[in-house]
């Protein structure tokens, strides 16, 4: 990433650390994967943030971001809010997060990997990277892949928010991860699964074919969320509750 290089031909190598978010989830490998390729020698730490509802089957989220991990030659660090998880979040609030507002992301997953940044990187300049592309989304597209942090900045450390694989489409990403033989989580339909993301096991993002698919392939976590929704009195989607959305999907094929 040009921004990076600028970097560290102005501060030296030795005063820069990469912080890179590793969901598991395909982008974020492919993430890993190009910075280990193109910054071998920089501090790098590798941080997964665990929302307490991250998929479990037939290996967790973790798990496998840890095998990733370590086949490209680094540490898992794993963090989590210590007051809350996904689920609990939730129940607390008597509400879903708004789609708009995901205070599941500030609080589970931003949240922790900062905490985790100010207590466990000691360099002067700090690139926190995140795997967003712009192909996901409208929204995604209009983000901005490098600004300087003013709220984790201070006196003597600079820190940076990066997208590195911001440009990267979604067929290149599957494509760069075969060719380095980067396996995908099971969960993805392209591995024989049922999603194409790997987010939380039912995610407020979820289409109404992904709840109908999570219905069959992980009943569990949708009862739990169905369950939650019935005692809230408060629907994960503006749209309706999963079970009526899941019943509205076209029928999943097993
Ligand atoms: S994966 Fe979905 S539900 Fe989980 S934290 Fe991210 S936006 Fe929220």
């Amino acid at each position: 990433m040009r921004e990076i290089d600028t970097l560290l031909a102005e501060h030296g190598e030795a005063n820069v650390a990469l912080v890179v978010s590793m969901s598991g989830g395909k982008d974020s490998c492919a993430m890993l994967a190009y910075l280990h390729d193109r910054y071998p020698q920089v501090e790098t730490h590798v941080v997964h943030a665990d929302t307490g509802f991250e998929h479990i089957k037939p290996i967790s989220a973790e798990a496998f971001a840890r095998q990733v991990t370590e086949s490209l030659g680094y540490t898992l660090a794993v963090v989590r809010n210590p007051n809350k998880t996904y689920l609990e979040m939730v129940e607390r609030r008597g509400m879903f997060p708004a789609m708009s507002m995901r205070q599941c992301t500030s609080d589970l997953k931003r949240g922790p990997i900062e905490v985790y940044l100010r207590n466990h990187c000691q360099a002067k300049v700090i690139v926190n990277c995140i795997g967003i592309r712009a192909d996901e989304s409208t929204a995604r597209s209009k983000q901005t892949p490098w600004k300087l942090n003013t709220k984790l900045s201070k006196a003597g450390r600079l820190v940076y928010d990066a997208m590195p694989i911001f440009t990267m489409t979604t067929e290149q990403v599957y494509a760069d991860l075969a060719t380095r033989s980067i396996p995908l989580h099971p969960v993805y339909r392209r591995a024989g699964g049922y999603l194409d993301r790997l987010s939380c096991r039912v995610c407020i993002f979820f289409s109404p074919s992904d709840l109908a698919a999570t219905q069959v392939h992980d009943n569990e976590a949708f009862e739990l969320i169905a369950a939650l929704e019935d005692r809230l009195g408060h629907t994960m989607s503006p749209h309706g509750s999963v079970r009526a959305l899941a019943a509205r999907a076209l029928p999943v094929l097993d």
